[in-house]
């Protein structure tokens, strides 16, 4: 797995490799992480430590790397069904799958995994390093 082209679901697999799960925060005292936790620490940001500036500058970057993360998810949470509400991106679900859910990393791995081949079927036909135009997306769809 080479670290520019790793996948968000790859990322947080191996960051779930290292330690047990934690919930409500990235990273436990005794080193278990969340499921962003677990991205976070595979791909060599903090989990610890951080001002609130900070841990909104990081996740902003988690965005650019990851721009699964900023997608938004289908309207209802797989996990307990709740309508998600507007404005709501999967890295929001991620948290509460997490969180609230009690869903093991793994299986949000699989899930972020999911949106990852759904827009990788999306910008297939372009097949060249620019972005597809919106009209080019909703062709797709
Ligand atoms: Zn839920």
């Amino acid at each position: 797995m080479e670290g520019r082209n790793m996948k968000a679901s790859e990322a947080m697999r191996l960051g779930a490799m290292l330690s047990g799960q934690a919930f409500g925060l990235l990273e436990a005292s005794d080193g278990r992480t969340c499921a962003m936790g677990a991205l976070r620490k595979a791909v060599g940001l903090p989990v610890r430590g951080m001002s609130k500036l900070e841990r909104w500058s990081t996740q902003a970057r988690l965005k650019r790397q990851f721009p699964i993360l900023a997608m938004t998810p289908e309207a209802f949470c797989p996990g307990c069904r709740l309508q998600v509400f507007e404005g709501v991106v999967l890295v929001d679900l991620i948290v509460h799958l997490n969180n609230d859910d009690r869903w093991s990393r793994e299986r949000i791995a699989d899930l972020v995994q999911k949106y990852e081949e759904r827009a990788a079927a999306v910008s297939r036909p372009t097949e060249s390093d620019n972005c597809p135009s919106t009209e080019e997306l909703v062709a797709a769809l």
